[in-house]
């Protein structure tokens, strides 16, 4: 078996990995470069698209999903494996970036023509967006999916985003299986609305993100306390407080932390809750609210907390105040009034979107405040007006800056090196090589020796399509496999699986007899074999995915 790394390598945007097993090519993640790699992009797959039976997604993220529309144009006609939520957010956000390349070609050859240059076709447009949806197919989580006859694959939520997974593969070769773990992007622990990253019991080899590989995410105060206190502040000085912010996750942490405040059904009413509960809340963004609706639709997979808010009749991702503007003409009708009010508008970074003219009718006021949530990158708008820039342009005007500017942190979406190290520890036996990705050129170098000093696992930090020979007497990576077989795997994870099974039926006994009835019958059953868990698991989820939307009904 090979492994190829065709983006991610030397940044962290434009993942895609290539994986050669038997007469097969498999592609983890085909996502789009961004910021200053965009150029990428245009420089084809290093492999003929139709060649390639499957691509195994990671996350919705435009980073990791970006490039699926391109590969479709250039002739893929494989299978997507994914999962559900993943593909519910691939649908909205892939047209959203189709919509972008449109625009950005349009733009690009109105000046080219007035300049007498050739014109350029956009990257992808829509039409190639919804040929892509025919080839996806969506998996639960921790179903075990046999592929093909060699190729086994399971998905497990990661925490990073709704739909994000962890990939475990299983490789049946002549002399025996080989698994490789790929982390996708892992999330932090204890986050909001999203489960903690699983722990995966074993593998032959691990793909790593490592963005945060050097880095130690700041222990602040409470994110939600200080966003909570900064609102208030601005709004009793008659002000508006704008946050720019990524519109697919972040914005529904955001939501979900002002839900607590404002449609507290735990009961503690405190007077600043009280005088929050008047001011109102727009979320002016398109995708914003197309991607809130998915997480609507998807309720299964958050945690337990968020859970819990559902079955106590709480929408946590809906209150009274909350308002989705609907149109261009809605959008610009909060800024012809004075009264104060949260906008939380995209893009993230103030470089495109409605955030730009919200910022150009607030920032020259002194009595409100932009709040950033999260990075931003270096050259963009956010950043300028973050690092204390007195005037921006925006819109060819030049806006002076009065307002407030603050920068909220906590609320990141990766794990830090300690989350990672963490993950790493939960292998019951250590992987021999770890494949680090996604990460810059020091954090990289940095992360492989913190886990070589702290775990003594081995890291390669793969160059950008140099073929990794992974097999007995490899000639790159060295090392004596040794081989198991289906039931070797099954017994190392068994205990696991069935722990994991036994917790979901304890859940669903509080809510529902007859779950709980139904699968403690099949667990009864005979020996642990991988048709029956999955019966059990896909018929779990589907319980799961009922309650859960009946508890978003009748909270409704
Ligand atoms: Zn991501």
């Amino acid at each position: 078996m090979n492994i190829r790394f065709l983006g991610a390598v030397e940044g962290v945007t434009g993942s895609c990995h290539l994986i050669e097993f038997r007469d097969k090519l498999i592609m983890l993640d085909c996502g789009m470069y961004q910021g200053k790699d965009k150029d990428f992009n245009y420089k084809g797959h290093e492999v003929s698209p139709e060649n390639i039976d499957y691509l195994l997604l990671s996350h919705s993220h435009i980073d990791h999903s970006g490039r699926i529309p391109l590969l479709v144009k250039n002739g893929f006609k494989g299978t997507i494996y994914c999962s559900k939520p993943t593909y519910d957010l691939c649908e909205i956000m892939l047209l959203d970036s189709a919509h972008i390349q449109e625009a950005e070609a349009e733009w690009r050859n109105r000046k080219a023509r007035r300049s007498g240059k050739p014109t350029v076709p956009p990257l992808y447009t829509q039409t190639n967006v919804y040929d892509s949806f025919k080839y996806f197919k969506p998996v639960l989580y921790e179903q075990i999916v046999k592929i093909d006859e060699f190729l086994t694959v399971r998905f497990n939520d990661a925490g990073h985003v709704l739909g994000s997974s962890i990939i475990e593969m299983w490789f049946e070769e002549d002399d025996g299986i080989t698994k490789v773990v790929y982390s996708g992007d892992l999330g932090m622990r204890d986050k909001p609305l999203l489960k903690d990253p699983v722990i995966i019991g074993s593998a032959d080899y691990v793909i790593l993100e490592s963005t945060y590989g050097n880095r130690i995410h700041a222990n602040t105060e409470q994110p939600e306390e200080q966003l909570l206190n900064i609102i208030l502040k601005t709004v009793r000085r008659g002000g508006t407080v704008i946050i720019p912010s990524f519109a697919v996750g972040r914005t529904q942490e955001i939501i979900y932390h002002l839900n607590k405040y404002y449609d507290n059904s735990l009961g503690s009413a405190s007077d600043k809750i009280n005088e929050l509960k008047r001011i109102p809340v727009y979320i002016d963004s398109p995708l914003a609210k197309k991607a809130t609706e998915v997480f609507w639709r998807n309720a299964h997979a958050f945690d337990k907390e968020a859970r819990n808010y559902l079955m106590m009749g709480d929408n946590p991702l809906q209150f009274e105040n909350l308002h989705f503007t609907e149109n261009v003409e809605e959008s610009k009708m909060l800024n012809h009034s004075d009264e104060p009010k949260i906008i939380i508008s995209s893009s993230g970074m103030c470089d495109a979107g409605r955030i730009k003219h919200h910022l150009k009718h607030n920032l020259w006021k002194k009595e409100c405040s932009v709040v950033f949530v999260g990075y931003q990158a270096e050259g963009t708008l956010g950043r300028r007006i973050l690092d204390g820039a007195k005037d921006v342009k925006i819109f060819g005007e030049e806006i002076h800056v009065n307002a407030e500017i603050h920068n909220v942190e906590g609320f990141s979406a990766h794990a830090d090196r300690n989350g990672l190290i963490n993950w790493l520890k939960g292998f019951k036996e250590k992987p021999r090589k770890i494949f680090l990705v996604h990460g810059e050129a020091q954090s990289k170098a940095e992360f492989a020796n913190e886990i070589k000093n702290i775990l003594d696992i081995d890291c390669v930090i793969p160059a950008y399509n140099v073929i990794y020979k992974v097999k007995k007497r490899a000639e790159v990576v060295e090392l004596s496999l040794k081989h198991r077989t289906w039931e070797e795997w099954a017994a190392v994870e068994e205990n696991a699986l069935m722990e994991e099974l036994k917790n979901k039926l304890r859940n669903l006994k509080r809510v529902s007899e007859t779950a709980f009835n139904l699968t403690e019958e099949w667990l009864r059953e005979d020996d642990f074999n991988l048709d029956r868990y999955n019966r059990i698991n896909n018929e779990l989820a589907e319980i799961e995915s009922r309650i859960m939307n009946l508890a978003l009904l009748s909270g409704e």
